[in-house]
């Protein structure tokens, strides 16, 4: 296990010294630094887990400056030590978002006692932190492919949608859907059906840029969100996942029917969210209209009229 590392703060090095000494022996790793500045320039290089600072210093930041910089900018948890002095209050550590104080005189067991104390709650809360980012991944990400779900598509079209409402941008959507799958399962059987699921959904994934995003649709159904792209650019996109598709499925034996139809459309100003999708659905239609395995594009003109056209 990573001892816990520590950061002491104070313009005493016999301070620093001394409480760096005992909590040594008890295995945390020390550093320590003779003012604000100092301990916050160690703080940019290295991970801190605590930091026990004094308040009053040397040098232009006291320890509550410094507690108040440390929950601005990291990921530290502060111990401040003070004495009874009326210049500071207990409120104001507590205010600045300190974590614990201990006051001066105080003996060594006790600032131990406090340190475990703020490890363990420390801890606590990191592994919350774990399971709750774990849950939110799992609540948008579709459990078969890896990719994000339905939900998630919805919830990232409409922010899209808004972003290029404020900005301008072009925005564009396909929607593939694998041909024929329900014969491929019917012959293969449903386990092999699934494992086709997945590695089309690799393939989908391999043709994206950075800011692409893919999602599982529903059942044979995937969707590619394009920022900043305007049709005929989704196009190349879509005969990219088309032939790459296709290829791969041809050169696995035994799995030569495997193709997508896509349905291509950009967004148009004057677009609801579910006339966007609705566009790309009539454009997939279509494509396995013209025998599948194919592109058609639909997109809306200025008098609203939808003109569909096979790519
Ligand atoms: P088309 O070319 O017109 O799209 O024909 P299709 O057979 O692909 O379309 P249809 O909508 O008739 O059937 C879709 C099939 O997809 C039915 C179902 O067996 C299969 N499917 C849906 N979800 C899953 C899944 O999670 N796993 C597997 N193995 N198959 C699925
Ligand atoms: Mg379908
Ligand atoms: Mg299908």
């Amino acid at each position: 296990m990573i001892s816990p590392s520590i950061l002491i703060v104070d313009d005493s090095a016999v301070i620093r010294m001394t409480i760096g000494e005992y909590l040594r022996i008890f295995g945390y790793a020390i550093d320590a630094a003779e003012n604000a500045e100092q301990a916050l320039s160690i703080l940019q290089s290295k991970k801190i887990d605590v930091v026990i600072t004094d308040i009053k210093m040397n040098g232009g930041m006291d320890g509550l400056e410094l507690t108040g910089q440390i929950k601005k900018s990291y990921d530290s948890d502060v111990i401040v030590i003070t004495g009874h002095s009326k210049d500071y209050s207990y409120e104001e550590a507590i205010d600045r978002g300190a974590d614990d104080i201990v006051f001066k005189p105080f003996n060594p067991e006790e600032l131990l006692l406090r340190l475990k104390r703020v490890l363990r709650k420390r801890n606590l809360t990191q592994e919350r932190d774990r399971v709750l980012m774990e849950l939110k991944t799992l609540a948008i990400t579709d459990s078969l492919t890896g990719l994000y779900n339905r939900r998630h598509f919805y919830h990232e079209l409409e922010i899209e949608i808004s972003r290029v409402i404020r900005h301008g941008h072009r925005l564009s959507l396909l929607l593939i859907d694998i041909d024929d799958f329900k014969k491929y399962n019917d012959r293969h059987g449903h386990i092999d059906g699934d494992k086709v699921l997945r590695k089309t959904a690799d393939l989908i994934a391999s043709c994206m840029r950075k800011m692409d995003s893919a999602y599982r649709y529903g059942g044979e159904e995937f969707t590619v969100i394009l920022p900043e792209t305007d049709c005929s650019s989704a196009v190349k996109l879509a005969q990219r996942i088309r032939r790459i598709i296709a290829t791969h499925f041809l050169a696995v034996p035994d799995r030569r029917k495997i193709t997508v139809s896509i349905g291509v459309t950009e967004f148009n100003p004057q677009d609801s969210l579910s006339e966007f999708v609705h566009r790309a659905d009539k454009a997939m239609y279509e494509a396995k209209g013209s025998g599948r395995n194919q592109i058609a594009c639909s997109l809306r003109d200025s008098d609203s009229q939808s003109s569909i056209s096979a790519v």
